[in-house]
């Protein structure tokens, strides 16, 4: 989509996970030629073959694309990648420390070092890895002091794509976020953006410690959406209000806006459990509680806990020798990420308390098998509900959408139903024979 053959640039790309590796296709498909580098073997040596290591929807056809047209290639050789490269892009995790909330910088301040090491003409250093307030200089006096003579700038471009519509979320982005310092900075991070800025998306150009800041706060806001909506939830079930009439009244409003009113079993995935606790940390070092944060975090852990005691009602008060079928374990559809996924609370408590669970999940199995031992994998919903006492469903994929609930409800041992993102009705479960029904914030029956 590049309209000035002029802007080509050479891009080096540190890390190949959602973020990397999303981040590094689309650039090339901008025009840009990019060098993909990981650490890990593995995954250079699928990506090499061709094959993506992660499921993102479309990514493999647009990844070929690229290396084919051969502007995109992939290495475990950091400084081949940045030979040449006017940008190179840290994208390496930044999970919670153990211990404390904090970001792990590590992966982050070795990339940086690293590219200390093997830089040595103008460079911009950019993170797009989501990092506390202050790591942009941090990386920048990591890289002065390791390579004095190096002529570089650092740049915060936080990224805020979504798994699952990574491709679309990057290629139209509500805003891009760039933190510079100077205008020679600006300038090539402007030259890499070019083709997105010539179709009038927005490009928000700050300091480093606002491009940090807004990363943060936008995700806690995000997290607290969802979070306030699921607590409204549990007070509709008590006051017989249905959430789901509640949310749309409330998003027409465009102050609120419709988008993460949706209830459910309570947020997961890799960003917003790690980048709320890590805010909430930064605050705790700062003085400067982060008192709203502080209690969404907590708040989500009861909204899990209700999800359990849900399941619970629904077995007669004891998992112990119950069937449960759990329909989707990823936290998301669209994706095979299970990093702090809803299910990685609720099944372990299935099991421990003694149930038989079958599970299935479209893209799901290869990363849940090892994070869940002692499920059954099954390979569709209706083997996984044959002989359940209870169908759970757990992760709204587009496959558990419109079930035959009826054929279900006939192969069950007891046709009941936890529907945790309210994707039937009251009605829906009545009319297939089900003898139970409960979903988030909305009245049941059993
Ligand atoms: P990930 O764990 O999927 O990928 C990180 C990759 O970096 C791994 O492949 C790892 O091997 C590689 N790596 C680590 N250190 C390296 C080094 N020194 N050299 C080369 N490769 C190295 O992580 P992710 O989900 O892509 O997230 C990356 C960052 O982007 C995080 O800070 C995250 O918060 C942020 N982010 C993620 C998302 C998302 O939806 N996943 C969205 C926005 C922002």
């Amino acid at each position: 989509i590049l309209e000035q053959r002029d802007a080509l640039m050479k891009i080096a790309m540190i890390g190949t996970g959602y973020v990397g590796l999303v981040s590094g296709v689309c650039f090339s498909d901008f025009g840009h030629e990019v060098v993909c580098v990981d650490k890990d073997p593995n995954k250079i040596e699928m990506l090499e073959r061709g094959e993506v290591p992660i499921y993102e929807p479309g990514l493999d056809a647009l990844m070929a694309k690229n290396v084919e047209a051969g502007r995109l290639s992939f290495t475990l050789d950091l400084e081949q990648a940045i030979e040449g490269a006017e940008a190179v892009f840290i994208a390496v995790g930044t999970p919670t420390r153990r211990g404390d909330g904090h970001a792990d910088l590590t992966y982050v301040m070795a990339a940086a070092e690293e590219i200390a090491r093997t830089a040595n003409e103008y460079v911009v250093i950019v993170t797009k890895s989501t990092v506390p307030v202050g790591t942009n200089r941090r990386v920048k006096d990591t890289v002065s002091k390791a390579n004095p003579a190096l002529d570089f700038d650092v740049a915060s471009n936080p990224e805020f794509l979504r798994e699952g519509a990574a491709i679309d979320d990057f290629m139209k982005p509500d805003r891009v976020v760039v933190g510079v310092e100077n205008d020679r900075a600006a300038e090539v991070m402007a030259n890499i953006y070019r083709p997105l800025y010539l179709r009038e998306y927005p490009i928000v150009t700050t300091d480093l410690e606002s491009a940090e800041m807004i990363k943060y706060a936008a995700n806690a806001f995000l997290a607290t959406k969802i979070t306030f909506i699921n607590e409204i939830a549990a007070l509709c079930e008590k006051v017989g209000a249905d959430v789901k009439q509640v949310s749309k009244g409330m998003g027409m409003d465009g102050r609120i806006g419709n988008k993460f009113l949706h209830a459910g079993p309570g947020y997961g995935g890799s960003c917003f459990p790690k980048d709320t606790k890590a805010l909430a940390r930064i605050g705790q070092e700062h003085a400067v509680p982060m008192q709203i944060t502080e209690a969404v975090i907590k708040v989500n852990e009861e909204v899990k806990r209700r999800m359990i005691d849900k399941l619970l009602d629904l077995c007669g008060g004891s998992f112990n020798g119950k069937t449960v079928a759990v329909l989707g374990v990823t936290f998301k559809p669209n994706t095979d990420d299970m990093r702090d996924a809803p299910s990685l609370t609720l099944i372990p408590a299935l099991v421990g308390g003694g149930a038989k669970v079958r599970t299935c999940d479209p893209q799901g199995q290869h990363e849940g098998e090892a994070l869940l031992p002692g499920v059954h994998w099954m390979d569709d919903p209706y083997t996984a509900a044959q002989d359940a006492d209870l169908l759970v469903i757990l992760t709204e994929w587009n496959e558990f959408r419109a079930l035959d609930l009826s054929k279900i409800a006939q192969t069950m041992a007891a046709p009941r139903m936890a529907d945790l993102r309210n994707v039937y009705t009251v009605k829906d479960a009545r009319q297939a024979g089900f003898e139970a029904y409960d979903s988030i914030g909305r009245e049941g029956f059993a």
